[in-house]
């Protein structure tokens, strides 16, 4: 059957291609965003999870904007002013897509870092908005270009990734968010911004969300994804009170509401005492593969390959000097390595800075050290 006319003009993901040729035996994928599977927190969900059938009242309908123990804890967690409200959603990805579809008609301006997370691309894609990438550099947004755009009148949302930033690793400095924040303000621009590798800080002191700046105009995405279990699907959406019923109305159309057997246990799990040991240990984990990863690339690449030091998250963006990455992500794959080129971060038609993305999260430290090795015999 024809597909849809606005769908008409999505390709298949290129990430999609990368990851399927990456499951191949004795290929090492540092092209994922997995978590490191070996991590998760199921030991301290073990017991709730044993305790699911003595609870049948949770395995039936639920509200729509999530399970109601759940909403309070995290309200209160967050400090969720009384002027605004917070929902559950499955994944931060469903959250951006009912923030897209809930305010966005076709040809709507929606600003984006570029590079940029390939799924809000692909959601912004399919809301057929008007995409103005904003070049990023090493502390946050190119400012004298958003506050052009802003100006120009042609933006409603900026879409955002300030805490150690999909591809590139970036962390917005505090003038950054003071700043990004003001020009919110001044031109009516909403922000849309995501956070779900916030908790992954292993290195410099935590910032305050760029939302706390300007409350009145932002919607903050967060996950259970890389905290806890990204199978779990389970994500949060927050912003001004009066902004909530529209996307929860939406939710309802969408889907009813996540899985309230889910949110019971990711209840359990973040109240759980053990929680706060398993973020620390995480975070510990994920410095040394991310020490690894870097120490290898600068003892097998050397000059010329520039990669910008992070503070977090599960990335690190290669810069590279030769233009094509593409063909370079190519002929690591015929190396057993998988990576993934900058191109895919960009909207369509946008050049990209020629620069490869490395997970850092999933693999241990030998297993990094020799995916640089074979990426070297490709490089240099
Ligand atoms: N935003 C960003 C920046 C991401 O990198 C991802 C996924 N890795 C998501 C959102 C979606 O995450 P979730 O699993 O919470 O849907």
């Amino acid at each position: 059957m024809q597909v849809a006319t606005h769908l008409q003009h999505i390709h298949p993901s290129y990430i999609r291609e990368i990851l399927a040729a990456a499951t191949a035996e004795g290929i090492i994928s540092l092209a994922g965003g997995l978590p490191a599977t070996d991590r998760f927190p199921l030991s301290l969900m073990a017991e709730s999870i044993a305790e699911l059938p003595r609870h049948a009242e949770l395995f039936q309908y639920g509200e729509t904007a999530g399970y109601r123990p759940l909403l309070d804890h995290l309200e209160n967690l967050y400090q969720v002013a009384s002027s605004h409200r917070m929902m559950v959603c499955s994944g931060s990805q469903q959250g951006l897509d009912l923030i897209a579809r809930t305010f966005l008609n076709p040809g709507d301006g929606v600003a984006m870092e570029a590079p940029s997370y390939p799924g809000a691309l692909q959601v912004f894609g399919m809301a057929r908005a008007a995409i103005h990438p904003v070049q990023q550099h090493r502390d946050g947004p190119d400012l004298d270009a958003l506050e052009s755009l802003f100006a120009s009148g042609q933006v409603k949302l900026f879409y955002a990734v300030p805490d150690f930033h999909n591809p590139t690793g970036v962390c917005w400095t505090l003038e950054v968010r003071q700043k990004v924040a003001s020009l919110c303000d001044r031109y009516g621009v909403a922000l849309i911004e995501d956070a779900p590798y916030r908790e992954l800080r292993f290195a410099g002191k935590e910032l305050p969300l760029v939302s706390t700046f300007c409350p009145e105009r932002a919607l903050v995405l967060r996950s259970f994804s890389k905290i806890a279990t990204p199978g779990i699907r389970l994500g949060m959406l927050s912003g001004p009170r009066d902004w909530l019923p529209a996307l929860i109305r939406v939710k309802q159309a969408s889907d009813l509401h996540s899985s309230i057997p889910m949110q019971a246990l990711i209840l359990d799990l973040i109240t759980h005492p053990g929680f706060p040991g398993h973020i620390r240990q995480l975070c510990d984990l994920y410095s040394e593969r991310y020490q690894a990863l870097a120490t290898a690339l600068s003892e097998y690449l050397g000059e010329g390959f520039d990669a910008e030091p992070v503070q977090g998250g599960m990335f690190l963006w290669l810069k590279l000097p030769v233009l094509d990455s593409a063909a370079v992500a190519r002929a690591a794959l015929t190396k057993r390595v998988a990576v993934v080129p900058s191109t895919a971060f960009y909207p369509k038609g946008v050049s990209a800075e020629p620069a490869l993305r490395l997970n850092f999260s999933h693999e241990a430290p030998d297993t990094l050290r020799e995916a640089v090795r074979r990426l070297a015999r490709v490089l240099i």
